[in-house]
């Protein structure tokens, strides 16, 4: 499945906020919008404009597909299913996107992005059940057991990420066993376990037009 391959800072600024697309990085004065926080482009910091209705609807959608790593056509078929299953579809959309597998691993701290979290997945570093995964937008299910392949547990970049998860900031549907490199889907998310700020009724009423 295709991915964005450009640079990741351009869309934060973009979306005028932070989305965490580079790991520690993010977290340093060496953000890049912690020092320019207007959108790029040849217009410089008197660019950022009043926004229409549709303009609002698609900025939410566009920082959704952002933060999650997902383009178009797999976002809309994220949202047809969303929109057929009982529920609120933006919520459905939501956590449906946050039960991918490569969220749940950047989640759990094998990684330290999304982004490198879907690396490690296609390179063949995950288990889920014992068994290798390799696709990036598997859907966790309750109960599921996602762990780092043990030939795999003395890698620099996933060593450096496990030891600093913070427990404490671990998402309530996730349980995770540090020393075992070995993390569990204690229940399916709800909306109220996603923190980032994030307007899915826009986003509804986008594809709704
Ligand atoms: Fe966004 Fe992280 Fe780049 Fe900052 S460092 S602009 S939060 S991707």
């Amino acid at each position: 499945m295709a991915r964005y391959t450009g640079p990741k800072c351009k869309l934060c600024r973009r979306e005028g906020e932070k989305l965490f697309l580079k790991g520690d990085r993010c977290y340093t004065p060496k953000c890049a919008f912690e020092r320019r926080r207007y959108p790029p482009g040849v217009h410089g910091p008197t660019s950022r404009r009043k926004l229409s209705i549709y303009g609002m609807q698609l900025r939410e959608k566009q920082k959704v597909k952002r933060i999650y790593g997902v383009l178009e056509a797999q976002f809309k078929k994220y949202f047809e299913l969303a929109r057929k299953m009982p529920g609120n579809t933006g919520e459905n959309l939501l956590t449906l996107l946050e039960r991918r597998l490569d969220n749940v691993v950047y989640q759990l701290g094998f990684a330290e992005s999304r982004a490198q979290a879907r690396q490690f997945v296609r390179h063949g570093h995950i288990r889920v059940n014992g068994r290798k995964v390799d696709i990036p937008s598997y859907l966790v299910k309750e109960g599921d057991v996602i762990s780092v392949k043990e030939k795999s547990r003395n890698i620099p970049a996933i060593v450096k990420s496990v030891e600093a998860r913070d427990l404490q900031a671990l998402p309530a549907w996730l349980s995770l066993e540090k020393e075992k490199f070995e993390g569990r889907v204690v229940r399916l998310p709800v909306r109220a376990d996603i923190t980032h700020p994030i307007n899915e009724r826009l986003i509804v009423e986008l594809y709704s037009k």
